[in-house]
This record gives structure tokens, sequence and C-alpha cells, in this order.
């Protein structure tokens, strides 16, 4: 297929066929840059996504059952449909979320990456056999792929936060209902087209719009789904938490982050503030792990918040699909004015605004790239994820002050240091209460290492070969008389 708009499905994708709602209704989906409407998706709920948990259900013994090499061979299939599509997968992206079509490429990319690193770590999902404390005994621990998985997306990362979910799912034999987010649901859909252009038997794969509640609370109500993996906002993560009791579901939970970026006196001043220029303003601060707060020793503190406020200043915004283009609309206006909420509460509360600080002249859902100085912990994104782009810098004196308040949060996704000190690296470690720590780097998200929060940031790992366990159940057999 070549052009975005051959990718672009306005269907459900259930049981191999491309079916509208049962109702007939549908919703439309806008492009952020300019408000345009761009095509509608079904406004399906329970019954639609009851079949599609039946056909999931259905397919599941047999592809199971496949031959790790031909379900190896799907993905790296998987693999090549994406690189071979990136560009026009990219378009579609920008097109329905926002962000500058050369991270749009980027996450299409690293999308495959997923495909083909799952490809490879399901190969080496090995059992163990384990020494019997009596004689006459053997012991085998063997993995078994879950059964039925149901995904929940977020519209930040279309493509590449169901990539993360789905290649391991595909890739140790188990079947998949999905719901992508309903303002950025065709790279979700995209991904039942690549599927069935590989040749993925029907019910492998089944995508469903519309309804979040209904269509979640089918997903969460079903015996047969044995696992859920979410990621997205910790509020409506807690609640499939709870809705999961009652059929003792596996969840895995990426939720929302609060990340501390941590200038020391003694980092290279120049590689923080390019650190903390990617980890701040990629897709417009739309990012779980973006730097939500910078604490900046005082040594460093003016020269980094200078060229800070420089480099800033400098961000090219507009539509993602003009060349040049560093940074897109946030996803709504809705969004907006939660930055301006942020910028009010912090100005009154006595911060400055370094550069930006308002809505952007191409009006919509534009934000002018934002550096506020003076932060203080009582400002509201001290505790509140931004979403948005707007670095807030406070400043500080000791490690042991800033280790305290990179910590006094709910939160504990990401985090990142820049220091030179390796004994500092160690401590950092050992005291920073993140699932993931960067240091010197701003951008931290790799197939190889397992991404994920602790505390209320979730549960589960996505990536590295933690990210295969999570679609498999342990088992053991014991044999004994031998
Ligand atoms: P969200 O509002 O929680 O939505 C995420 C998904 O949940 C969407 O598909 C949404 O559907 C669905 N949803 C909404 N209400 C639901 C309900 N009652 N039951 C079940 N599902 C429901 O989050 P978001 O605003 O899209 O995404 C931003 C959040 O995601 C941020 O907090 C961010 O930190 C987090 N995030 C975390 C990671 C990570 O890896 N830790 C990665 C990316 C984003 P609709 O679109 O139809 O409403």
């Amino acid at each position: 297929m070549s052009g975005f708009a051959a990718w672009l499905k306005e269907a459900n994708y259930i049981n191999g066929e491309w079916v509208a709602a049962d109702s007939g209704q549908t919703i439309d989906v806008t492009n952020p840059a300019n408000g345009q409407v761009i095509g509608t998706i079904p406004n399906s709920g329970a019954a639609e996504t009851s079949r599609a948990v039946d056909a999931a259900k259905a397919a599941f013994p047999e592809f199971a059952a496949m031959s790790l090499m031909d379900r190896v061979g799907l993905l790296w299939k998987m693999h090549d449909a994406l690189m071979d599509n990136q560009a026009a997968l990219g378009e579609l992206l920008t097109i329905e979320m926002g962000k500058p079509l050369a991270e749009a490429k980027g996450e299409i990319a690293i999308g495959a990456q997923y495909v083909r690193w799952f490809a490879e770590e399901a190969r080496r999902s090995k059992g163990e056999i384990v020494p019997p404390g009596v004689n006459g005994r053997r012991i085998l621990v063997t993995k078994h792929p879950v059964g039925v998985v149901g995904m929940i997306t977020p519209w930040n990362f279309p493509s590449s936060m169901l990539a993360r979910k789905l290649a391991p799912a595909l890739a140790v034999g188990c079947t998949v209902v999905a719901k992508p987010a309903t303002q950025t649901p065709y790279s979700g859909l995209a991904w039942a087209a690549l599927a069935e252009e590989v040749g993925y038997p029907k019910g492998v794969v089944n995508i469903v719009t519309g309804s979040a509640s209904k269509i979640a609370g089918e997903i969460m109500e079903r015996p047969e789904v044995r696992k859920v993996t979410f990621t997205g906002s910790t509020g409506i993560g807690k609640l499939l938490i709870r809705q999961s009791a009652d059929t003792v579901k596996k969840v895995s939970m990426e939720l929302g982050g609060n990340a501390p970026f941590i200038v020391f006196d003694d980092a290279d001043l120049d590689a923080a503030v390019e650190g903390a220029m990617v980890s701040k303003f990629r897709n417009a601060g739309q990012t779980c792990v973006c730097a939500n707060r910078m604490y900046v020793q005082a040594g460093i503190h003016d020269a980094f918040v200078a060229k800070l406020a420089e480099k800033t200043a400098a961000l090219k915004v507009g539509d993602g699909m003009t060349a040049g283009v560093e940074q897109g609309p946030l996803v709504d206006v809705a969004a907006v004015e939660k930055v301006e909420e942020f910028v009010s509460d912090a100005t009154q509360k006595g911060g400055r605004i370094a550069t930006g600080g308002n809505r952007h002249g191409n009006g919509g859902s534009f934000f002018e790239p934002t550096v506020i100085v003076g932060a203080t912990q009582d400002m509201m994104f001290a505790k509140e994820e931004i979403f948005g782009p707007l670095a807030p810098v406070f400043k500080f004196e000791t490690e042991e002050d800033v280790m305290a308040m990179a910590n006094d949060t709910e939160f504990g996704l990401a985090c990142y240091a820049y220091t030179t000190d390796m004994a500092r690296v160690f401590r950092l470690n050992e005291g920073l209460e993140y699932g993931m720590i960067g240091i010197n780097s701003g951008l931290i998200t790799t197939v190889e290492a397992p991404f994920g929060g602790v505390k209320e940031s979730g549960m589960g790992k996505e990536g590295g070969s933690q990210g295969l366990e999570d679609y498999l159940d342990t088992k053991y057999v014991c044999i004994d008389g031998i």
C-alpha cells in the first residue's frame, strides 16, 4: 500500500473483517493542526467488543500452537511492512495527532524495532529445569501464552504504544482485542491493516473503536480475557485495576509520570540543556516521560536558564506536516487550557516567565514553548503532570534536598540527572524512586530495556526481556517416580 490514505481505515477489524458499529453511528476524527475532519470511526460498544473477544478466543488455540518460527516469521514481515510504509504511516500519525512528521516517522521506526525485538526475544523465552529436593523427581518450569489480551492505548504515541503490547503478545501466541484512543484511532487501526497484509489468521488481531467505558467494560467483564494492558492516565488505570478483580486478570499498567530533571553543578552545561530540550519539548511535552520539573543546582542555575530559554524561544512551531517544524499543536484546546492554568498558578505564586507563556499566534491548540523560573514546590506542576510545552525551573542547593523534592510525588516513572560524579550516580540510582533513570541523557526509551514505572506510575514492563514475561503464564510440572 502507498500513501497515508490507503492506511486510513474507518472501520473496526473483528474476526478478519472490516465492520461498522452495529448502530451505524460514527465519530469524527479531526486534525489538531487545523481542526479539519480527517474521517470517521465506528462508535462501537459492548456488542462489537463481545464479538471481538469471541473471535480472539476462537483463534487462540490454533495461534498458540503455531510453530515458533512461523510466528516469528509473521513478525519479521510486520517489521518490514512497517518500514516499507514508514512515510505513509508517519503522515497518518501526524495528521491525526499533530506531532512533527520527523517524530512521527521516528515513532513508526521505534514500533518496528519493538516488533523485531520481540521476534528475537520469543526465541529465547526459556523455561527451567529445577533441582528437586528429593530423589526420583524432576521439576520442569514452562512458559505459556496467557490467552486473550485486552489492550487500551492513549493518543500521545498512538502507534508505538500499541507496538509495545502487540509485538510481545503476538510473539508468544496470544490473541488480541485492542482499543485505540478516540482522538487518534487511525494509527491503531493501521496495525490491523498491517496484520491483515502480512497474513495473521483471522481473529488473532481485533481492533474496536468507540465508547471507552463500554468497550473497556466488556473487555474487563469477560473471563476469557486473561490479561489487560493499559497505557494512559493513572485515574483510568486505577479504575481498570479495580475492574480486573472480579475475573482476576493479570494487568500491566503504564500510567502517568512527573519526571524530575536534575542538573548538578558538575554537569556538562551544553549536554544538560540539549537533554532538557529533548526531554521536555519532544511531542510538545506530551509524553509520560517528559521532564516535568527541572531542578537546577544554584551554581549552574543562571547559565542553564539562559541557554534553555534561548533554545526554547528558537523552536519552530507549526503544522507537523511543514518541513522544519519542531513543535506541533497540542492534542486539543482542553490541553492548552490546562497549560494556561499551570502558567497562571505559577506566576501568581511568584514564578517568572523566561520565554513563552501564551497561546501561539497560530491559534487553535498551539501553545508557545515556555520556560518558567523561580518554580517552587507549592506550584501545581510540582505535583501534577503538565503534558504540554512548559518547562518549570526550580533552584536547589544540595543533593539531599533535591533527592527529597524529586521523590515527593506519588508518581515514579522516569527521572533524569546530569552529573559527572560517578559516586553520585550510584547514590541517585539507590535513592530515586523511579522505574527509569537517565544519567546524562534525556531520551532513554529503547527496546532493549524494561520501560515502566514504580509507585502510582504503574506495574509491568514493556521492552527488554521483561516485556515478554508479561504475556506468559508460568507453570511447573513435578514428575515423580523416575
Ligand atoms: P486516558 O484518558 O487515560 O486515555 C487512555 C485510554 O484509555 C484511551 O484509549 C481512552 O479512550 C481510554 N479510556 C478513557 N476512559 C476509559 C474508561 N472509563 N475505561 C477504560 N478506558 C478508558 O489517557 P490519555 O489522556 O489518553 O493519555 C495521557 C496519559 O497517558 C498521561 O497520564 C500519560 O502520562 C500516560 N502515558 C503513560 C505512558 C507510560 O508508558 N507510562 C505512555 C504514554 C502515556 P478514549 O480515547 O476513547 O477516551
